[in-house]
């Protein structure tokens, strides 16, 4: 410690957290609950989760489910003229109710605390992170510190994350006030790829979907996607061709209530062990393919925290145990498989995005279900893989199969790790 670092700003706790957003928050709670002091630190610790989170139904913990603001049972894409039902119930959550129901979950040793936090060194008996409150330096003393502050991590610093360069899934939405309905009334759309205002994909930098959900009365949120692109369509691009989509569709909105601009990587690899221990949106947790991840979070957190909270009362590495529970080689290597998919992904020209889902969501439902669960294990989606390209159409299986070649190395470490995983 240097002779001018900020004094003590409070207590030392076991643990500090960094982001007190959905999984920041989560973990707080868990780790709190478990009995340890835990001080989480935020910019705006109090303030609402600023995002609209959706997540399959059957996702979500029972605790959380309580917390929907809508769930649909009417779930559709759209990927010709025929709507596909996917018969699995989505919901949207109350972030209000999400926020309260976390902070119920919590022990009496949580601490939330409006700060910023810059950096984190190894100290006596665990670390001392440095950061600003109310303006001036500050500093703290926590046994372990988890690393929760979103996509753009403050304290974890591995330059490669995404090798070849960020793939960005980006998206421009509102919730509006409509004189007629611009989606499927009662249901949710989760992907609408008809382009009634872009009819040459290719021409009009990749192909995007509606993201549709009927909120009640005249009111919708509608959201132009783009899943994932490197490099991503703008802000401004996703706006224009949202408003040019609902009046190619003659929809336009009535009244604009909101607008909500989403941006984050989605071939982020996880990341290597190192001292704090990142977790949520920080640690790669977003799902390669959909973007999802509170879910899942909410699901990891109480597992990283028993584990936590064991090395801690057992005198071991508390940082690596979490991370041994959130990245077992079985995890590691379905990542792998998954970058996979991203590459494919990557490679697929805009038009064949549409017969690519197609094919996808025409899996028997419990593999598509599988293939989206950042849980199933290797083997069994490297199958689901080797299905959906047997059954694409040849226009979308010959660029798939471009990709394997051209990603050749990765693919064979890929399949290496999970069958490794499978023989282990
Ligand atoms: C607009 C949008 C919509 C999304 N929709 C979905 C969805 O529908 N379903 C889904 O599963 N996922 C969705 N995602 C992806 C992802 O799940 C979210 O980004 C999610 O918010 C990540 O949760 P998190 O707690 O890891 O990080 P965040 O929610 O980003 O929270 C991080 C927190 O850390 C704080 N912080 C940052 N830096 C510091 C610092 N230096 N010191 C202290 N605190 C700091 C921030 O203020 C913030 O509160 C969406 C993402 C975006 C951007």
């Amino acid at each position: 410690m240097t002779a001018d670092a900020p004094l003590l700003s409070g207590p030392p706790t076991d643990a500090l957290i960094v982001g007190a957003g959905p999984a920041g928050l989560a973990l707080a709670a868990e780790l709190s609950a478990r009995g340890l002091s835990v001080r989480a630190t935020d910019p705006h610790p109090h303030a609402p989760f600023p995002a609209t989170y959706g997540a399959w139904h059957d996702d979500l913990p029972g605790w959380a489910q309580a917390c929907a603001a809508h769930t649909w049972a009417d779930v559709r894409v759209q990927t010709g003229p025929q709507p596909t039902p996917l018969l699995r119930p989505y919901t949207l959550l109350d972030n209000a109710a999400l926020r309260a129901a976390l902070l119920g979950r919590a022990g009496p040793g949580l601490t939330l605390t409006a700060a910023r936090v810059s950096g984190a060194i190894r100290a006596a008996g665990g670390w001392s992170v440095q950061g600003s409150q109310d303006g001036q330096p500050a500093r703290w003393e926590a046994r372990v510190v988890i690393d929760a502050s979103g996509h753009r991590p403050a304290l974890l610093r591995q330059p490669d994350r995404h090798p070849d360069g960020a793939a960005l899934q980006t998206a421009y939405g509102i919730v509006a006030t409509f004189d007629r309905p611009p989606s499927a009334p009662g249901a949710a759309v989760w992907m609408d790829y008809r382009a009634p205002h872009a009819p040459h994909p290719d021409r009009h930098g990749g192909a995007t979907f509606l993201y549709a959900m009927h909120l009640g009365g005249d009111r919708y949120f509608v959201e132009e996607t783009s899943l994932i692109a490197r490099p991503a369509p703008t802000r401004q691009d996703l706006k224009a061709r949202l408003h040019a989509r609902l009046r190619a569709q003659g929809t336009p909105a009535r009244e604009v209530l909101s607008d909500e601009w989403v941006s984050f990587p989605m071939n982020t690899a996880p990341p290597a062990p190192d001292g704090v221990l990142a977790f949520g949106a920080a640690a790669g947790l977003v799902h390669p393919i959909s973007g999802f991840q509170v879910a899942g979070a909410l699901r990891d957190a109480p597992a990283v925290a028993d584990a936590v909270a064991r090395a801690l009362r057992d005198g071991r590495d508390p940082a690596q145990a979490g991370w041994d529970v959130l990245w077992p080689p079985e995890r590691r290597a379905a990542r792998a498989v998954h970058l996979l998919g991203v590459q494919a992904l990557l490679n697929l020209p805009p038009q064949a995005l549409p017969a690519f889902f197609e094919a996808f969501f025409a899996l028997p439902p419990a593999r598509w279900h599988a293939f989206l669960d950042p849980r199933t294990p290797p083997g069994p989606l490297a199958r689901t893989m080797l299905r959906l390209f047997a059954h694409a159409p040849a226009h979308v299986r010959l660029p798939l199969a471009r990709a394997a070649l051209r990603h050749a190395g990765t693919s064979l470490h890929a399949l290496n790790a999970a069958a490794r995983t499978l023989t282990a």
